[in-house]
């Protein structure tokens, strides 16, 4: 962006919109906006679980803020109204497994190549906030940190992970003298608000080690743990995992894998320990990913009422162009199993933020960020396929029109928040749209309404 030709553009166009205001607002203050809102999103189906709101509503936003969310806000108040009529407007989704310390240096592994930069597998499906969920660990966050976390546009938080090396592949992962609680814990408590877990995955030994130093780190810096439980191991069994070694308040991820006795194998519904784990209070998550989401397993534990706390991804290289595609398409597999669209929508905003206590994110309340995901519910035929290569038939899916971070709108799928390209004018001042959007917004040039209409094509040269 430090190119001097660039410089030169905007100085241009930055001149050419000083000569050209638009209509009605020749006299209004390039900045700040004096409005109450910059944006105002008109007659959605808000759902906010946090509230337990779910009503065709009004939501104004400003400064990056929610503002208030009312049966009716007046357009006038608003630099920019977005019509949001036939669609849901909830809370920017928090996907809370991903896999995003891309940027190569060695070894194909989730601490590198499998890995993936957020944005463009975020923001069109309406997830604004995605945690990283331990690809690296304390040695290597901080190049996590510059490599990816400070350049992306989606807010990525992280859980490091108990292993110090983070997810450079199984040598690292199963070394057991690199998995220190102590000095996890107090690097994670040197980012609070950015390191909001500690993860603990892929171990294939008899040790109880990396999970109970995976507590001590938690501990020391008031964060959740994440646990993927790796190999099956009899010398471990979930029940003593869920019983002793994790704490309310901790993540059990990959919830409907069956690797682990996560089913009961007589009945096909939750296992005790499952359920003795819903009791401590120990959250419940999805992270399908490659080989963590069975139709056998998932639909009659859904079915009979045990659900997720939180749907997420565990996105990386490999889930996102196979079955798990993407969080809504994920999200549209529990409406498939019968769960209701207010259900899905808090497990992918508000019990989320509660999960890694992070509750200034997924709501509406006034003075919460503003994340905001717009969806539409298509109606049709769809199908939907699990890890084991088969389909469930489901007849909605969930399309993301727009996406607001930040309260700058940073997605827009239809077009819904600009102009039609044939308007006679611009129906805001310029100078005043970096309120709410990440697009720059050049004005018409005077004589462009010239071009917007043309003579029919004559007859004899079709
Ligand atoms: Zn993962």
């Amino acid at each position: 962006m430090n190119r001097p030709w660039m410089a030169v553009a905007v100085a241009v166009s930055l001149s050419v919109m000083s000569l050209v205001p638009a209509r009605g607002q020749a006299n209004r203050p390039a900045s700040p906006n004096p409005l109450r809102y910059d944006l105002l999103l008109q007659q959605g189906r808000v759902i906010d679980p946090k509230s337990n709101l779910d009503r065709i509503a009004d939501v104004g936003i400003k400064d990056g803020k929610i503002v208030e969310v009312a049966q009716h806000l007046r357009p006038v108040d608003a630099l920019k109204t977005i019509h949001a009529e036939g669609y849901l407007v909830m809370p920017g989704i928090i996907d809370l497994h991903g896999h995003l310390y891309a940027s190569a240096k060695d070894a194909p592994s989730y601490a590198q190549d499998i890995s993936l930069y957020p944005d463009p597998f975020t923001l069109r499906n309406g997830v604004t906030t995605i945690v990283d969920a331990g690809s690296s660990g304390w040695k290597n966050f901080d190049d996590f940190k510059v490599r990816v976390i400070d350049k992306s546009k989606t807010r990525v938080l992280a859980m490091i992970n108990i292993v110090g090396e983070g997810m450079r592949g199984s040598d690292y992962e199963n070394d057991l003298n690199d998995m220190d609680g102590g000095a996890t814990g107090a690097f994670a408590k040197k980012h609070p608000g950015l390191i909001v877990g500690i993860k603990c995955a892929h171990f294939t030994g008899p040790e109880w080690k990396p999970y109970d130093e995976a507590v001590v780190a938690g501990n020391l810096a008031g964060i959740p743990v994440m646990v993927d439980y790796g190999a099956r191991r009899v010398e471990r069994p979930i029940s003593q995992l869920f019983a002793t070694h994790l704490r309310p308040g901790d993540i059990y991820t990959h919830m409907y894998s069956g690797l682990r006795g996560e089913q009961d194998p007589a009945t096909g519904l939750a296992s005790a320990p499952m359920l003795l784990a819903r009791k401590r209070g120990i959250f419940m998550d999805v992270g399908h990913g490659n080989g963590s989401f069975y139709w056998t397993v998932a639909n009659p534990l859904v079915r009979s009422g045990y659900i997720p706390d939180s749907i997420s991804t565990d996105l990386h290289i490999e889930s996102v162009n196979q079955q798990m595609k993407d969080i809504l398409n994920v999200a549209a597999k529990f409406l498939a199993m019968g769960e209701t669209i207010p259900q899905v929508v808090a497990q992918l905003t508000w019990n989320p933020a509660r999960e890694i206590r992070q509750t200034q994110l997924g709501n509406l309340s006034p003075g919460a960020i503003a994340d905001i995901a717009i969806l539409s519910v298509e109606e049709g035929r769809f199908g939907f396929m699990d890890v084991a290569n088969t389909r469930m038939d489901g007849h909605e899916k969930l399309q993301c029109q727009l996406t607001i971070v930040n309260g700058k709108i940073v997605w827009d799928l239809n077009g819904i928040s600009v102009d039609p390209w044939d308007a006679k004018t611009r129906s805001i001042d310029p100078h005043l749209t970096r309120d709410w959007t990440i697009y720059y917004q050049p004005a018409f040039p005077p004589d462009r309404a010239r071009f917007t209409t043309y003579p029919p094509i004559p007859e004899t040269s079709k």
